[in-house]
């Protein structure tokens, strides 16, 4: 009996040996594919059912977002499952029914015969992602699920919300369409919506001929893009020369859009003339929206969208129009060098109640 186990045993550390090794493909270095292949293979079965990123985060020596981006991957290969867990907010008991993304309703009934509480789907507070190890690679026994385990582990490290997957550009890029019913929409309590344009592109395309302006839109847009995924963004869509980005906080929305204005002086020092400069207007709001299926993509849609669109159209361009819900938590914004202030009161059309906006000109 022993030697059988031994031999399926030996068989299943081999098989993730191989599948982690594939990460290589993704930038995965070989240090953290160690890491995770002894994770997958030696820990309690109970830290591969419903994990929490965070704790994989942790025991892999990752930032939450490497973390993340490593997950993604892993099940883009088929070594991990995802998990869309919701908990009761009556009962706290969490349901582990749901298979993907396209199970998640507008509201949701607690499926605990006791309680049998309906609530909103609220990607922020209910919806949470857990992992587990891909059952083709490694079928766990009935006490891998081990509930008071897991509710242990959340209470230690914070779980990871459904609306911080759903803002990660790896999750994106990699499972374009991948997202919630038709006709069903998710709560999204607090989202940081940064616009973007560019001011003049109609000259610019005029002067430098469709093909070498396109190109250095292209480039622009591949910036923005890295910048956005370094900040723990993701790039909901581009419109014409524009881009609509979401954050799960202000602080990274913000920090964003003084390195995309950084980046683009960079850009465009490298141009001889000014008239061939590409000039960037940038706006940034905070506030909760809806999260729905539109063409098969997840998109977000209410008052904040709009209200960040109009805010971003206030942005002059070398500039970063922000309103008050984005204004930072955790540094002080009139510290950053190179920029002037200006902080005034607008109506914008279609809110009939002045909202206070501040504006950072690079000097
Ligand atoms: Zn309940």
């Amino acid at each position: 009996m022993l030697e059988i186990f031994n031999v399926s045993r030996h068989h299943t550390n081999s098989a993730i040996a191989k599948a982690v090794k594939s990460l290589s493909q993704y930038g995965i270095s070989s240090v953290v594919q160690d890491r995770f292949i002894d994770f997958l293979q030696n820990q309690d079965e109970r830290f591969l059912f419903h994990v929490n990123p965070h704790l994989i985060a942790d025991r892999l020596q990752l930032a939450e977002r490497e973390a993340l981006n490593l997950l993604v991957v892993a099940l883009k290969e088929g070594i991990v499952s995802l998990n869309w867990d919701i908990q009761c907010p009556k009962c706290l008991r969490v349901d582990l029914a749901l298979e993907k993304l396209g199970d998640i309703k507008t509201t949701h009934t607690c499926p605990c015969l006791d309680c049998r509480h309906t609530h909103e789907s609220d990607a922020d507070r209910q919806v949470r992602v857990a992992f587990s190890i891909d059952n083709r690679l490694r079928s766990l026994s009935p006490e891998a699920n081990d509930p008071a385990f897991r509710d242990r582990i959340d209470a230690h490290y914070g779980v990871v919300s459904g609306h911080r997957l759903l803002t990660l550009q790896m999750f994106r890029e990699l499972f374009p369409r991948e997202t919630i019913p038709p006709n069903e929409s998710l709560l999204i309590r607090q989202v940081t919506i940064l616009f973007t344009d560019l001011a003049g592109s109609t000259s610019l395309y005029n002067e430098k001929g469709d093909p070498q302006a396109y190109s250095l839109v292209r480039q622009h847009f591949n910036f923005l893009f890295a910048i956005v995924d370094e900040h723990n963004g993701a790039v909901i869509k581009t419109i014409g020369d524009a881009i609509m980005a979401t954050f799960t906080s202000s602080d990274d929305g913000v920090k964003a859009a003084i390195a995309m204005q950084a980046k683009m002086r960079d850009f465009n020092r490298s141009f001889a003339s000014e008239n061939q400069q590409l000039i960037l207007k940038v706006g940034v709001h905070t506030g909760p929206c809806i999260c729905v299926n539109l063409n098969d993509r997840s998109d977000y849609f209410g008052t904040t969208v709009n209200t960040a669109a109009r805010v971003q159209g206030l942005s002059k361009g070398n500039d970063i129009v922000f309103t008050a819900s984005s204004r930072s938590q955790s540094f002080a914004i009139e510290d950053i060098d190179g920029y002037i202030y200006e902080e005034s009161s607008v109506i914008l059309k279609g809110l009939s109640d002045p909202i206070s906006v501040l504006r950072m000109i690079a000097k």
